[in-house]
């Protein structure tokens, strides 16, 4: 009787709603895995850009810093010749010099003042930075280790589910089944068989006209959507 082939095609649509979910689950598990591994990379490329970067800063301020000091030694060795200048053109040309250097001091005193302030930023940057990556690092760690065991068991049961399918597709009339397929084949979600809700289709919630309705509870024929081909019940 075609009233036992629908309750077994519904079955079926039940058992393929399950695979269809399943796989899906395993399916997309790579890519959101090496999303993840992705993450954890990003930060760590981030941490050794910032090193980096922390490195250029120190070789700096050291080299400015002791550029200071050269200044400085210069500006005293100037001073004291000062006292042995005969005359007045070297006094004045001298004086110039030393107002060129104590210049140039304050300069480079401020590029250390600049740089100090850099650094103090960018170790800030790298202290944040290291704690967020092990939260990051430890996060994906976990959601990976958690994502995999569910995979593994989804595994296991689609194992399950395909068995009952096939034990199920045998007892379906074959032209029956080969109409199910072939509408399901050409649907994204999969779903070939579905409900009758008052006057609309639950696969496309279209409106069924009243002389379909009567031939779904008849349970007569396979009745497909005017719309969206599938089968009713
Ligand atoms: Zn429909």
């Amino acid at each position: 009787m075609l009233k036992d082939e629908i309750e077994k095609l519904i079955r079926l649509q039940e058992i393929d709603s399950e695979i269809f979910t399943y796989k899906k689950v395993i399916e997309e598990f790579p890519s959101q895995k090496a999303m993840m591994e992705k993450s954890v990379e990003d930060t760590s490329r981030e941490i050794s850009l910032i090193k980096k970067e922390q490195k250029k800063i120190q070789v700096e301020k050291k080299e400015r810093e002791l550029e200071l000091v050269s200044i400085e030694d210069e500006i005293k060795k100037l001073q004291k010749r000062l006292d042995e200048v005969k005359t007045n053109k070297e006094y004045t040309s001298l004086l110039s010099e030393i107002d060129n250097l104590k210049k140039k001091k304050e300069d480079t005193e401020e590029i250390v003042l600049l740089l100090m302030e850099q650094e103090d930023q960018i170790n800030k940057r790298m202290s944040d930075l290291s704690k967020r990556s092990d939260e990051i690092k430890k996060e994906v760690e976990f959601k990976i280790t958690e994502k995999t065991s569910k995979v593994e068991e989804l595994k296991k049961v689609l194992e399950e589910k395909n068995a009952e399918r096939v034990k199920i597709v045998s007892e379906i009339r074959k032209d029956v089944y080969e109409v199910y397929e072939k509408i399901r084949a050409g649907k994204k979600d999969g779903i070939a068989v579905c409900k009758l809700e008052g006057q609309s289709c639950t696969g496309c919630s279209m409106f069924v006209p009243v002389y379909l309705t009567e031939k779904v509870k008849a349970k007569k024929d396979l009745v497909k959507c005017e719309n969206c081909s599938r089968i009713l019940y």
